[in-house]
């Protein structure tokens, strides 16, 4: 009987005593797979270390897969990045012709950092992993008031020489430092093409691809056409993850929409739908909204769910929900109910 994927994300532990509790807790409360984080901090430091977890992770029986975890600054996950300040020239320049604000996030159309992210690959491939997961890739949107008089200023990125160049060689006249409807487009491309890239070439290496995109169409935040994401050959698994605490929306309402959303996509594309429920930042006395989550996701016919993160990310003040405990149980008891449907 085919059943459910139920998963959740891990970053708690590098020490492997604890890594096997963790993940042998982590199937008996109904997961069967595991997305662990590999940060630029592991990549340097824990590179062996990262095939030990992997190798503890599939001897619990979970299928494994990998997070490139705030790498570069440019996808989700509460870590520094020490690429952005090696190579300075790689980071993201904003529209901001006055002056130059920095930021530590890269230019996803920077030759050196796709250099490191085959890297990243080979080594997500060393490990052992089943695949990989590409988690809310993204270019700086920030919007400015307090330096204009408290006029409202949109700042975005990239607009470094790099991107400047593709740009023109596009669409044949300069950059517009406004926020038009070309730079929306090629803002979208940009992270269209390098997810294409890493999508080939970890397909290439034997791992499957997953993708997570923000819950919005707001094209501020990148992507705004879904289906130019869902479209990418090589790319297995598409998803979203609907954080209705974060977003302070209606738990039926959003997650229901954003799951139609996914599977419609995934369908007309042939992915494997996927949808991430919110384990962090839970407040006290709504974590029943988690069961209501999962049902939800599973009525608009989501199989593959997950749970950022494991414990309702106890391991992390930064975003521990208020009774990590009380979230995980509530996960365990949807993860049980829909384990051998
Ligand atoms: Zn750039």
């Amino acid at each position: 009987m085919p059943c459910m994927k139920l998963g959740t994300s891990y970053f708690g532990s590098r020490i492997l005593r604890h890594v096997r509790e963790d993940m042998k807790k982590m199937a008996d409360d109904g997961c069967n797979f595991v997305v662990h984080a590999m940060s630029e901090h592991d990549v340097a430091y824990h590179a062996g270390t990262m095939v030990d977890v992997v190798k503890a992770s599939r001897e619990a029986g979970l299928e494994v897969f990998l997070d490139p975890w705030g790498i570069g600054r440019v996808f989700g996950g509460e870590s520094f990045s020490q690429f952005v300040s090696t190579y300075p020239q790689c980071r993201q320049r904003l529209s901001f012709p006055e002056g130059e604000i920095t930021i530590s996030k890269v230019c996803l159309n920077s030759k050196t950092f796709k250099d490191f992210m085959l890297a990243w690959i080979e080594l997500a491939a060393k490990t052992g992993a089943e695949g990989v997961f590409w988690d809310e890739p993204h270019l700086f949107f920030g919007e400015f008031s307090p330096l204009f008089g408290d006029k409202k200023r949109d700042v975005w990125g990239c607009t470094c020489k790099t991107c400047e160049g593709l740009f023109k060689e596009t669409h044949g006249y300069e950059m517009p430092m406004d926020f038009t409807d070309e730079v929306k487009a090629f803002r979208q491309m940009t992270i269209v093409h390098f997810l294409e890239f890493l999508a080939n070439a970890a397909a290439k290496k034997g791992l499957k691809n997953a993708v997570c995109l923000f819950p919005t169409t707001d094209p501020r935040y990148g992507i705004y056409e879904w289906e130019k994401v869902a479209m990418i050959a090589s790319m297995d698994i598409f998803g979203s993850d609907p954080y209705w605490y974060g977003y302070k929306q209606d738990v039926v309402e959003f997650v229901g929409s954003v799951s139609r959303d996914v599977v419609a996509l995934s369908r007309k594309y042939n992915k494997e739908p996927q949808i991430w429920i919110q384990g962090y930042r839970v407040p006290e006395n709504r974590e029943a909204e988690i069961l209501t989550a999962v049902d939800v996701a599973y009525h608009a016919g989501i199989r593959n769910i997950a749970t950022w993160s494991f414990e309702g990310t106890d391991c992390m003040t930064y975003v521990r929900s208020e009774r990590p405990d009380v979230v995980w149980q509530h996960v365990r008891s949807a993860y049980l109910k829909y384990r051998n449907t």
